[in-house]
């Protein structure tokens, strides 16, 4: 079935004649149009039981026109206001239950309404419960984005030593990713050394490699505009004995939950696995975040593998398996792979090796 198809049958479990989606990654997946969508794009794709209409401007048409020539997509470039062009659409007949994602801002929200003359309905998560398992070409684009951060990686970890700058290093893996095939990072890749690598999301800065430095690299590239993300922890200079009683249990914790990761299971029940391991080796406390996270056209989309999460693991979702301990004042661990559910359990992307690296 088409990807418009299943999102005709959700809004049909959801009583909606219609749906406005308005985030570009959602209309990216749904037109299938790959490489257009950038981040100035502000257009609408409305989606009813008979037709689906982007709406954009002159700046895109060229390029929409073009992918949409054997597609059922209707492309209409309008040069005045988008919200009037909406508004022609919805008030068109059987459109009477129609709603637009709730991501819109407010003051687009009252716009849109008031073009309309009415209050549209706002709907949460529809397209991104669609995205969640992913078809076969998703995952071999997903899978090329996996292999260019291991390449980067194995490239720019020749570079970690002590007096190395963790800027150079970061930004060595990016020219790599892009010089390989990606297009963009995937985020703002992470390159954090001694006390900052207990910091989980620190962000790059002009630091130089200590002896004795956790130095945590966290990447990701974009391959035909789907993601990737991994991490590795090394050690600069020497490991003292409380750096690998911290790393072994990472890395023991992170085993644990890639072989317990089954369809069926929650992402509560996934993140037990790692946090248990973790807990009986006193590092509970130390594991502040969630276990991992979907991977797709997003960085971070569902499902969530935490505490709190209901969300159930099925064959074909792509997540991060992603635990750490962080000790603050002194560093932190975090060993992350990206891998496929399958019948079976997890098939691992991430070939970078995982081992205890000191350099
Ligand atoms: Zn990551
Ligand atoms: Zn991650």
């Amino acid at each position: 079935m088409s990807r418009l198809e299943r999102l005709r049958g959700r809004l049909d479990e959801e009583g909606l004649d219609a749906l406005i989606v308005a985030r570009a990654v959602n209309i990216r997946y749904l037109t299938g149009f790959s490489g257009v969508f950038d981040s100035g794009f502000a257009g609408y794709l409305a989606v009813s039981a008979e037709t689906a209409t982007l709406i954009t401007d002159f700046r895109y048409e060229q390029q929409l026109t073009a992918c949409a020539a054997d597609s059922p997509i209707l492309i209409e470039s309008t040069s005045g206001e988008y919200v009037e062009a909406l508004a022609t659409i919805v008030a068109g007949p059987g459109l009477a239950r129609t709603a637009i994602e709730d991501t819109v801002s407010v003051t687009t929200k009252k716009s849109v309404d008031k073009a309309c003359g009415r209050s549209l309905a706002t709907a949460a998560g529809i397209v991104e419960s669609l995205r969640v398992c992913k078809e076969e070409p998703e995952i071999a684009a997903i899978a090329r984005a996996a292999a260019a951060a291991d390449d980067a990686f194995k490239h720019a970890v020749e570079l970690v030593r002590v007096g190395a700058s963790t800027r150079t290093i970061a930004l060595e893996i990016e020219w790599h990713m892009r010089t390989h095939g990606a297009t963009a990072t995937a985020f703002e890749l992470i390159v954090a050394a001694g006390k900052r690598s207990s910091m989980p999301h620190a962000v790059t800065q002009e630091q130089t490699i200590e002896a004795g430095d956790f130095v945590t690299i966290d990447i990701g590239a974009v391959v035909d505009d789907y993601c990737s993300d991994m991490t590795r922890t090394v050690i600069a200079g020497e490991a003292s004995a409380e750096h690998r009683r911290i790393y072994e249990a990472v890395l023991d914790a992170q085993r644990s939950a890639l072989g317990g990761l089954r369809p069926g299971m929650s992402g509560r029940e996934a993140d037990a696995v790692a946090r248990g391991s973790l807990t009986e080796r006193g590092f509970g406390d130390e594991f502040g975040h969630g276990l991992g996270h979907g991977v797709g056209l997003e960085v971070h989309e569902r499902p969530r593998l935490a505490r709190t999460s209901d969300d159930v693991l099925r064959t074909g979702m792509v997540v991060t398996i992603e635990p750490g301990v962080y000790v603050p004042g002194f560093g932190g661990v975090r060993i992350e792979d990206l891998v496929v559910v399958e019948d079976e359990g997890a098939r691992n992307f991430t070939a970078t090796p995982k081992e205890l690296l000191v350099v």
